[in-house]
């Protein structure tokens, strides 16, 4: 028997809160799931600095990416199985593309590819196509299977129903994690009727649609969306965490820099101060060692970066203020002056940070914003733009919600305002 075909002698089945169980009948996804890059994701958060707002929110990539596979499976053989349109001989390759679609992800990306200029997407095609223990496995199964499942990640694979299971607007990619971090964060928003969901998908030559029956449990999908994103996603004190992230790194890559002797010299992250850094290395990260960096750092001469790391560590975190980029851009010049005459680096300790999320739209193929829109199968079977019959829909379409934040260390303004009056006015200035 052919490798791709080889199914195991007893199924085996993750125990999963979300989905209940995950079932692995396929040889070649045990495999994946065992290969050390794969296992590595178990030592990335899926949610970052989430955990220091929602403390149960310590769920990593690896349970997302389980669940993501999971739910691709139900579709291909409960949804769509013997149905013409869909052709079997993709679908082992759209189950692999699911479990392996963040496999790039490094230690906190958002704030590790800032500092480094990564892409996270780069490198699961790097680790896909490179000399890894995941590429071997697929390899096994055809000389150019690496390269199919690397590009229904990369949305180039010509069968564009495979891809839009993975990347569109209605998902598997944002069905499991809309559900799993509301689940694990605990807020009562992010949860809606995806067996619904699943049972009303069809697939078309395209894209998968939705039978028109299944509106209003699409409509509950992209409120939850919505929700999550302002909820969860954006909320300004884990944007604070985040903000001090980055600093730290920002720090550490300076004082390298500058020729900075560290008291536990940051060796894992040499290669990417100075842009040497081969995929190995890359691999070799997880948050376990920037944590441990962070945790010694505290006791570095430097008394930037020993702060940061203290503030990270044991939760300090940096106070924010509502502000408009468009009408208070003096503003922040005033500020920065007034932060350099007390003494505290502006560069660290004023950072201004925006978030901005388009919760659906419905924009063409082309245009500024290319993103397929989702579509209903009406009963005559045409196909209709979902916000076209939705009124709940078309009232949040193509609305961008922009929210700008100034981060700053208020404790030390607060400790320091009766020595020195300048911290008082800076106080003032910012929190009005
Ligand atoms: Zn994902």
């Amino acid at each position: 028997m052919e490798y791709k075909d080889e199914k195991l002698v007893e199924e085996k089945v993750f125990k999963d809160p979300v989905h209940r169980y995950i079932h692995v009948r396929d040889k070649v996804i045990w495999d994946v799931i065992g290969t050390s890059e794969f296992q590595r994701l178990r030592r990335i958060k899926q949610l970052g600095t989430t955990y220091l707002v929602f403390h149960g929110a310590e769920h990593s990539r690896f349970h997302h990416s389980l669940g993501v596979y999971e739910i691709v499976r139900r579709i291909i053989d409960d949804g769509f199985s013997g149905r013409p349109e869909w052709n079997n001989e993709e679908r082992l390759v759209t189950m692999c593309a699911a479990l392996l679609h963040d496999l790039g992800h490094g230690p906190f990306s958002h704030a590790f590819e800032k500092v480094f200029d990564l892409d996270h997407e780069q490198f699961t095609q790097a680790i896909l196509l490179g000399d890894t223990e995941v590429n071997a496995v697929l390899r096994r199964v055809a000389p150019d299977f690496p390269q199919k499942v690397a590009d229904i990640i990369g949305k180039t694979y010509p069968d564009k129903l495979v891809v839009s299971l993975i990347s569109s607007q209605i998902d598997a990619d944002r069905m499991d994690y809309l559900q799993r971090d509301a689940y694990f964060t605990g807020v009562s928003y992010g949860h809606f009727d995806m067996e619904r969901i699943l049972r009303v998908m069809r697939p078309t030559e395209e894209q998968a649609v939705i039978k028109y029956s299944g509106m209003h449990a699409v409509e509950d999908y992209i409120m939850s969306r919505y929700q999550m994103y302002w909820q969860v996603y954006f909320h300004p004190v884990s944007r604070s965490a985040e903000v001090i992230l980055t600093k730290i790194l920002h720090r550490a890559k300076q004082l390298h820099a500058s020729g900075y002797i560290f008291k536990q010299e940051p060796v894992h992250f040499h290669s990417f101060f100075d842009k040497t850094f081969v995929l190995e290395d890359y691999i070799a990260l997880d948050e376990n060692i920037l944590m441990t960096y962070f945790q010694v750092w505290m006791k570095e001469e430097d008394a930037i970066l020993s702060d940061l790391c203290y503030r990270f560590i044991n939760r300090r975190l940096f106070q924010y203020a509502e502000f408009d980029p468009a009408t208070e851009y003096r503003k922040i010049g005033e500020l920065e002056q007034l932060f350099k005459e007390a003494g505290i680096d502006p560069a660290y300790y004023l950072v201004t940070d925006s978030s901005s999320d388009l919760p659906y739209d419905f924009y063409g193929p082309g245009e500024e914003n290319e993103r397929l829109p989702i579509y209903l199968q009406m009963k005559n079977g045409d196909l209709s733009e979902l916000s076209r019959s939705s009124d709940v829909v078309d009232a949040i379409s193509g609305k961008r919600r922009t929210d700008h934040k100034i981060y700053f260390p208020e404790d030390v303004l607060e400790a320091g305002k009766a020595k020195n009056p300048l911290y008082g006015r800076i106080l003032h200035m910012l929190k009005g």
